[in-house]
């Protein structure tokens, strides 16, 4: 019986050392339960690489500083896909990015959008490479998020698909987002009073 205890104790260690190791090699979308503090332009100027690659995950870091991409239809697409209502905010600075009033499935393998959230947030920048693809970044940190494409035959308002790495991408789901203005609200009204 002991034996038999031992053994299972055992597999059951080797079995979470398993489930760490894909976790930690397939990231998830970080989730907040309010609305998170963003930061400014001037604020973001002062962050210099090294203290990036500590405030980000290895594979935060790897898209939104060195311009990669996650693999498709990983574990935060699927994640992606089963959320809700709720708003997308910038992993590196928590400007809000998207949202989920423009998500929509274009079946490509990573979160797609087909407008951002605030356009003033999100800025386009033709690739150097030559394959005329149109990079999209953080218009305040300046971070990798993905790629936009136009006219693919979308029925979307605007047949743009902003193709996005989730890694970097912090979910806020809208009960969240209601809860943070409501209590900032209180807040200002008794500042008032
Ligand atoms: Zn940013």
């Amino acid at each position: 019986m002991k034996q038999v205890l031992t053994l299972s104790m055992v597999i059951a260690a080797v079995l979470g050392i398993v489930v760490y190791a894909q976790e930690k090699r397939d990231p998830v979308m970080p989730v907040a339960k309010e609305l998170p503090k963003a930061m400014s332009k001037e604020e973001v100027s002062k962050i210099s690489d090294a203290e990036w690659k500590k405030r980000l995950t290895p594979e935060q870091y790897a898209i939104l500083r060195r311009s990669g991409t996650e693999r498709s239809n990983g574990k935060v697409y699927q994640e992606f896909k089963k959320q809700g209502g709720g708003s997308y905010f910038c992993v590196g600075c928590n400007t809000e990015l998207f949202s989920s009033k423009e998500k929509f499935d274009s079946h490509c393998g990573w979160p797609s959008f087909y407008d951002p959230a605030d356009t003033k947030n999100v800025k386009s920048v033709m690739e150097t490479d030559g394959s005329g693809r149109i990079e999209v970044r953080c218009a305040t940190c300046d971070g990798h998020l993905g790629h936009v494409f136009q006219g693919e035959g979308f029925s979307t308002p605007t047949d743009k698909r902003y193709c996005i790495n989730g890694t970097v991408l912090r979910f806020v789901p809208a009960e969240a987002v209601e809860a943070t203005k409501k209590a900032m609200a209180a807040e200002a009204k008794k500042k008032s009073e």
